[in-house]
């Protein structure tokens, strides 16, 4: 998702990120961390790679207690240092078999069969889900969403997808594969982030220029003329970010690329169909705020973004595309790509930093803010994909043409992702501000064979939910919150009548109960306690009202604080079926 007070995942930050309130006396802004002072002194760069992990992994069907301690041990370090990342990653911790198949279980493919598909699977291959057979040979993985959403249920064989409601067929070999590409048009006349994808705009021609004529101030003059925005969720202003980090030696830009938001994949469309855009909004941030090296971290659950963005890289750098930055950068790749491993919460800003630094994916406390000790401690700007996509448009057209589209207080556009059950589904680039009835009927042309609407979720399964009956809502951050929505990555996921709100109601609370990181009691104890109380069907009880204020009030990030707020959208919109639950 990427809900506005939500996920955090690109904005991530409240009030200035540059205050230096609330820093630990004596050193002041920096973390303590003695896993990292302890790597330092082996020579490491401070923390247990995860690639060595990785490659541990890949090697064995075995759990991560049979490889993880070695690891570690081999760094010279602890064996929780292993241990710790190893448990903590979905990707590392599933035992794997010769084939692995990962089938999505998230809110999309969810209404589209509800959720029958995962037995459908099961049976298909003989092999229960978290597990590999006897042989070795298949094993089984749950993963929230692939970026299939306009075609599900999905999954991924190995590397291949693999789409439709015949998806066990087509994975038992008793039906064609499929997996069509995702559908993309502009609705706006002018596209931004599909300006080369439907437009044939090369973005790397605005960087050459921007490198020879620009400043770096003047990329950022432009940036904060035209009030873009985090598109990651938070919604916090770039060029705000950027300043917080501007001029500070070894700042370091991280594109964020691990879109775990179910129903969303603009982020998948824009990696794989048009990297370049990608990369070279990322130069442009490396650019203004004075950053020789930037990082694309890229969820493992889009192998084919991945490769792209490889090729992509290597392409730039072969043409010389890159090669202001590469010189800039001495003998480190300018630009690298670095894979997740299969957690939600790692696309919050810190615990994506956490991530890369090869630790659990958890949230920190802030401050200290990214922007002043963030990846190995080096300033760092965290930006979403698709804000840096936007990056070439406002830098070649002016950040006050920008400003004219859109809405005043929320300028620009954005890629919205329509789900399978929509009679055209597909990814739109629309006007923030265009009615969210008009993106549904219009552009999506309803439901397939006519089906009510009964409810629409927007911005993944913690962003909210609007009653077919409500959707007279301009697209924007503000006025979904009125209504107790949230714009988040802008993901739509259409449910008609045959989705029980029972079940809904228990997939919402499973997947927060699954996805919590588990470094706070209130989120990780409150989304069991939720998740038990939603399979119980004996209603939510009296203490419910105090197990969501507790969440929403002193949960340590974004996650566990919104949870209650969405569960709350889902029961107004389904009213009476649903009584007791929008506390
Ligand atoms: S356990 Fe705490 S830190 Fe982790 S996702 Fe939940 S709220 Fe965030």
């Amino acid at each position: 998702m990427k809900p506005v007070a939500g996920r955090d995942a690109d904005g991530g930050v409240s009030g200035d990120p540059g205050s230096m309130a609330g820093r630990t006396p004596g050193e002041p802004g920096r973390r303590s961390d003695a896993l990292r002072e302890l790597t330092a002194r082996h020579g490491g760069h401070g923390g247990l790679s995860p690639a060595a992990l990785e490659r541990a992994r890949a090697g064995t069907a075995e759990g991560p207690e049979a490889w993880a301690p070695q690891v570690a041990e081999a760094a010279g370090l602890p064996a929780a240092a292993g241990l710790g990342p190893a448990t903590f990653f979905a990707d590392l911790v599933t035992p794997r078999g010769e084939r692995h198949v990962r089938v999505c279980t998230a809110t999309a493919c969810f209404a589209a069969r509800g959720g029958e598909h995962l037995a459908e699977v099961e049976r298909a291959l003989g092999v229960v889900a978290g597990t590999v057979d006897e042989a070795g040979s298949t094993s089984l993985q749950t993963v929230h969403c692939l970026g299939y959403c306009y075609a599900g249920p999905a999954a991924l064989d190995g590397t291949l997808p693999r789409t439709g409601p015949d998806l066990a067929d087509q994975l038992g070999g008793r039906a064609e594969p499929r997996a069509p590409d995702i559908p993309a048009a502009d609705t706006t006349g002018t596209p931004v982030l599909l300006a080369g994808i439907v437009g044939g705009h090369s973005a790397w021609d605005v960087w050459r220029e921007a490198v020879a004529g620009l400043r770096p101030e003047d990329v950022r003059e432009e940036t904060g003329v035209s009030g873009l925005r985090g598109r990651g969720g938070a919604g916090f202003p770039v060029a705000a970010k950027w300043a917080a980090a501007a001029g500070k030696p070894d700042t370091v830009v991280v594109a964020n690329g691990d879109e775990g938001d179910p129903g969303s994949y603009a982020d998948r469309l824009l990696m794989e169909e048009d990297p370049e855009r990608v990369l070279a909004g990322l130069a442009l941030a490396c650019f203004a705020c004075g950053a020789r090296h930037g990082t694309v971290l890229v969820r493992s659950e889009y192998p084919r973004a991945m490769a792209r963005l490889r090729r992509a890289v290597e392409r730039a750098t072969r043409t010389g595309d890159l090669a202001p930055s590469v010189e800039a950068a001495g003998p480190r790749p300018f630009v690298e790509i670095v894979e997740g491993a299969g957690s939600y919460v790692a696309g919050e800003e810190t615990a994506l930093i956490a991530r890369l630094e090869g630790a659990r994916g958890c949230a920190r406390p802030r401050p200290p803010y990214p922007t002043d000790h963030g990846l190995w401690d080096e300033p760092t700007v965290v930006n979403n994909v698709e804000t840096l996509a936007a990056l070439p448009w406002i830098v070649a057209h002016g950040g006050r043409a920008y400003a004219s589209r859109g809405v005043p207080d929320e300028t620009g556009t954005e890629l919205v992702c329509l789900s399978e059950r929509f009679a055209r589904p597909g990814a739109y680039e629309v006007e923030l501000g265009t009615s969210v009835d008009e993106i549904v009927t219009r552009f999506g042309g309803g439901l397939k064979n006519g089906s009510e609407l009964v409810a629409l979720q927007i911005g993944g399964p913690l962003g909210g939910f609007l009653a077919g009956t409500a959707l007279h809502v301009p697209l924007t951050t503000a006025a979904l919150a009125e209504q107790g929505a949230a714009l988040g990555h802008a993901g739509m996921v259409a449910f008609d009548a045959t989705t029980d709100p029972h079940e809904l109601l228990e997939h919402v609370w499973e997947f927060a109960a699954d996805e919590s990181c588990g470094a706070c009691s209130p989120c990780r104890v409150g989304t069991r306690r939720g998740l038990e109380l939603a399979q119980g069907r004996g209603g939510p009880g009296e203490t419910y009202e105090r197990l969501t204020r507790l969440m929403s009030e002193a949960s340590l990030c974004a996650f566990g604080r919104r949870v209650p707020a969405a569960v709350r959208s889902l029961a107004r919109a389904y009213g009476p079926a649903l009584e007791g639950w929008d506390r």
